[in-house]
């Protein structure tokens, strides 16, 4: 059985004093969630204050992205051993809003994903189709050719290790949610096109879904078979929505 897992990417979002409400708001809910493990993933400058403020509790850390190499001259970026100070346990990787205003490519993601791998942290991969590819019927092929990068240079029992998140664009911060059906399809098309490989990695890996999920909608996407939680970004920013979603993952 997989465990159900809800991660927040509070994005770049939120100040010392907001950030501390948003935790306390949490914490005093917690004992309500019974399945899913939570994460959240703070802006990299608030990591330690956030480490801090869940020590004691079961909440995980991530973080929304991490550099491919392992130190040196690269202005601006963070490496998984920094990330590891600070018992980072998860990593985003290729979301969306990294490939498309960072020009992440599909190589560069794969590289990230090896790098959060190799240091023994969960990198949660993100995967997902812009509308106009939906509206084209590509989206299977371009979910593919984003798995197969990851696949090419790491093997498919890698993915094991990790985390996939399906994230259809069209539906990220829109309040255009996949409705369940169309998120199983791909869910299922994921874990299918994995088993083809290794029926073991595609029974361990966690597939979350993320895109406009609130408490509201919730409840039916995460009784989908394949979908084993979701990847939060505007609902994560409430205490209180934050937990129903992540109540819902049963
Ligand atoms: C995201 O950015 O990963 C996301 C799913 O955002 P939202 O929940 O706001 O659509």
């Amino acid at each position: 059985m997989r465990q159900p897992l809800v991660a927040g990417n509070w994005k770049m979002n939120g100040s010392a004093e907001s950030i501390k409400l948003l935790l306390d708001g949490i914490k005093k809910s917690l004992d309500t969630v019974s399945k899913a493990e939570v994460v959240v993933c703070p802006p990299y400058v608030y990591i330690s204050e956030v480490q801090a403020q869940l020590a004691g509790t079961t909440v995980s850390l991530g973080s929304q992205n991490v550099n491919e190499h392992g130190a040196g001259a690269y202005t601006g970026e963070i490496s998984t051993s920094m990330l590891l100070d600070f018992q980072c346990r998860y990593a985003i990787v290729g979301h969306s809003e990294r490939r498309s205003i960072y020009g992440e490519d599909d190589a560069q993601v794969a590289a990230k994903f090896a790098a959060a791998r190799a240091a023994g942290i969960k990198p949660i991969l993100c995967v997902g189709e812009v509308l106009e590819e939906r509206e084209q019927g590509v989206t299977e092929d371009v979910v593919a050719r984003q798995l197969d990068a990851v696949i090419a240079l790491e093997g498919v029992d890698a993915l094991a290790d990790g985390v996939i998140a399906y994230e259809p664009v069209w539906a990220i911060g829109t309040g255009k949610t996949a409705s369940p059906e169309q998120a199983q399809d791909v869910h299922a098309f994921i874990r299918n096109r994995i088993a083809r490989q290794s029926a073991a990695a595609a029974e361990k890996v966690q597939i979350l879904y993320g895109g406009s999920v609130k408490g509201a909608n919730a409840p039916e996407l995460f009784s989908m078979p394949d979908i084993d939680g979701g990847l939060i970004g505007g609902a994560s920013l409430d205490a209180d929505e934050f937990i129903s979603i992540c109540q819902a993952a049963v």
